[in-house]
């Protein structure tokens, strides 16, 4: 992978941190895309270059489409495309579906649906055999919610993280003659920040009774699925959607 450029949105914390550095480690040069938390996505860019990595960061609210061109004409003056890492995502409060707002559910899908798909279309315009590209590898996060579905926490979660699975079979089928192999990780209850934006930041440590595994999971431990969707050692794994959950 040494010198293909990854990009990675929602880089700078949680599993989109992990994994940034991780696929830095696999030699990739590194767009990590940030919200808001310019401080974080700096963090990682220095970790990245203390280990002699290449990385940038670059603000992209994955909701806004502009910020999307942006972030991929950023990567463009970085190097060649060889990866995306569609990991930005958001939660909301625990609520049943009869209280929830229109507002509430077209923030939700677009940051969660139209946001990981727009960043898909730049990613295959850039690495597609069909547009003269070079192909590449797409790895997006999705969540067991798609499974189980989530009552009475978030459904509207659950429902568009079973669109990425969806669009995860579909747009690999679409583009696996083009040189592009696309992925997605299920990750189960994971130790990060997104308990506490969604109003439970004790969230997973409370549920990790209920895991088969009787803990839960690191970003780390999500990201080592996510690098090794990246790698060569994946060649022949594409349309596959892959928990990394404890057994949940
Ligand atoms: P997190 O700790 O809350 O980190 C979220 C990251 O995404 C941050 O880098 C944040 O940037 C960025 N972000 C938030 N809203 C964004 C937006 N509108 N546009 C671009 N970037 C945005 O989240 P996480 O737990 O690592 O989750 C990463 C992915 O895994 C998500 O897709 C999530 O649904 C999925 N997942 C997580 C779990 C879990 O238990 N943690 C389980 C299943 C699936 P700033 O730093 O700038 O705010």
């Amino acid at each position: 992978m040494t010198g293909q450029v990854a990009v990675v949105t929602g880089g700078s914390r949680g599993i989109g941190r992990a994994a940034a550095i991780g696929a830095a480690k696999l030699g990739y040069k590194v767009v990590v895309g940030y919200a808001s938390n310019e401080a974080a996505a700096r963090e990682v860019v220095s970790q990245i270059e203390a280990s002699n990595g290449k990385a940038i960061a670059v603000k992209c609210d994955v909701g806004i489409e502009a910020d999307i061109v942006n972030l991929f004409k950023a990567a463009d003056g970085f190097g060649k495309l060889g990866a995306l890492v569609n990991n930005a995502g958001v939660v909301d409060k625990t609520t049943r579906v009869d209280e929830m707002s229109a507002e509430r559910l077209v923030r939700m899908m677009n940051i969660n649906i139209v946001g990981s798909i727009l960043c898909a279309r730049e990613a295959v315009k850039r690495m597609s055999t069909k547009h003269g590209g070079p192909g590449g590898v797409i790895v997006n996060l999705s969540s067991v919610a798609a499974t189980l579905g989530s009552p009475g926490l978030y459904v509207d979660y659950a429902a568009s993280k079973g669109a990425i699975d969806t669009f995860t079979v579909g747009l690999a089928r679409e583009v696996s003659d083009e040189g592009i192999r696309v992925n997605a990780i299920r990750p189960g209850l994971i130790d990060t920040d997104i308990h506490a934006s969604g109003g439970e930041p004790g969230r997973a440590q409370k549920l990790a009774h209920t895991i088969p595994m009787k803990r839960v999971g690191t970003a780390d431990e999500v990201a080592n699925a996510v690098v090794w969707l990246m790698s060569d050692e994946a060649s022949y794994v594409t349309g596959t959607i892959f928990d990394v959950s404890g057994g949940r």
